[in-house]
């Protein structure tokens, strides 16, 4: 099979053009920076393919010089897209990548032209390469699928090309830029049109995949506090409750905050808004790690705990109703304290439903504000007996 290089960088042409529009187009529903950065990439390669063709024509200085810095460009391009995709600084260093490219303007004519100038050009294009495939290592966090993907495209794009720079080393001509010939010409347009389809499809994968992370984020969380909504838990909470046996049960508290309107009355809804995230916040800090914490709506917030004992949730209801009356009492001077009632429930068979759980907690909360407010009202269903 004979592959005729200008055939191939037409249809390389064709390729980044439709990727550049691609991303673009994507760009235009979602307004990523990234995808902007990589649409113009490949818009600079289609361009710079185009001039390639040149070349043959006798146009040179356009044809190689011109069009290979535009691929350079347009690699740089790429770096710049995976850097605000992964919020990295770029070093200032990347700004002598074009005097470098410059620079070749000056290369002694008794050279051997091409592998000097393949040479500097393929690590020209492999170094930012590498550098976005190492931008785009897991820190601390994992990678989504996509990000992963366009990590070891880029990995194995950046090596084919520095292979190709050290393929300069082997004696003999594989490679003549003027005349547009050499295995080392074919085996680069190949790998050239398959990296554009991996590379463009990885890109959008990563966007796509983020996105809808953290649209399911979203939809899992109360917008005022973070914490889990109902729905985030009604997903969760059957996991652990599955797990309550009688040797290790399971605990619900709910929690509703005692002569809340007066804040709001008094000191305005934005001031009521801070005093439910602060209670989130505090709720946060007391619970232990694998507990389930959502805001049901209004002032009412649960905690599901598992394992739990009658101490624990003792313990916790009172750190946290001491913590929270502090807080109000320094912060608003309302004519009745604003304080927590806890409804609280132990139990040690997995429940029939969540629903049925939150209503017994509702119950012991019921009791809570009948009782006066401010304390913990606390159902044992292990062992039957109460605590008030
Ligand atoms: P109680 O002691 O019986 O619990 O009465 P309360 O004054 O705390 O009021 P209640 O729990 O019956 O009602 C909760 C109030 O919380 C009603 C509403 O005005 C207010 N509220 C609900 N959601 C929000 C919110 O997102 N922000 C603010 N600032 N207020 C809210
Ligand atoms: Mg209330």
């Amino acid at each position: 099979m004979t592959l005729d290089p200008p055939t191939i960088l037409a249809l390389t042409v064709a390729l980044a053009a439709a990727a550049a529009l691609y991303l673009a187009v994507e760009w235009r529903s979602v307004r990523e920076p990234s995808l902007l950065c990589w649409s113009a990439g490949f818009a600079t390669i289609s361009i710079g393919s185009t001039l390639a063709l040149l070349r043959s024509s006798g146009f040179l200085m356009i044809g190689i010089w011109f069009a290979n810095g535009l691929l350079v460009i347009a690699h740089f391009l790429f770096l710049l897209g995976v850097a605000r995709f992964t919020q990295a600084r770029l070093s200032r260093w990347w700004l002598l990548m074009p005097v470098v490219w410059l620079g070749m303007l000056l290369l002694p004519a008794d050279l051997p032209w091409s592998k000097a100038m393949l040479a500097v050009q393929s690590l020209l294009v492999a170094a930012p390469t590498l550098c976005a495939s190492s931008l785009l290592r897991p820190h601390g966090k994992s990678l989504s699928i996509g990000a992963v993907q366009l990590r070891y495209v880029l990995l194995i794009h950046g090596s084919f090309y520095v292979a190709k720079a050290l393929s300069v080393l082997i004696p003999g001509t594989l490679i003549d830029l003027a005349a547009f010939k050499g295995e080392i010409i074919q085996v680069s347009l190949v790998e050239g049109a398959m990296a554009i389809m991996l590379i463009a499809l990885s890109m959008t994968g990563s966007e796509r995949y983020r996105r809808e992370q953290q649209i399911a984020r979203l939809a899992a969380r109360d917008p005022l506090t973070a914490l889990y909504n109902r729905r985030a838990l009604d997903l969760r909470a059957p996991r652990l409750l599955a797990q309550v046996s009688p040797a290790r049960p399971g605990a619900l508290l709910l929690i509703d905050i005692d002569n809340f309107k007066p804040v709001n009355d008094l000191y305005g809804h934005i001031a009521g808004d801070r005093l439910l995230i602060a209670l989130s916040e505090m709720i946060r800090a007391v619970v232990p790690r694998g507990a389930l914490v959502a805001r049901l709506g209004g002032d009412e917030f649960v905690i599901l705990l598992h394992p739990a004992s009658t101490e624990q949730i003792v313990d916790l209801g009172s750190r946290l109703r001491g913590q929270f009356f502090q807080f109000t009492a320094q912060t608003f001077a309302t004519p009745t304290a604003v304080t927590l009632s806890i409804g609280a429930n132990l139990f040690d068979q997995p429940p029939a439903s969540l629903t049925e759980l939150i209503e017994q907690g509702d119950t012991a909360l019921y009791e809570t504000k009948r009782g006066g407010r401010d304390s913990i009202r606390l159902v044992d269903r292990t062992g039957a007996s109460s605590f008030g």
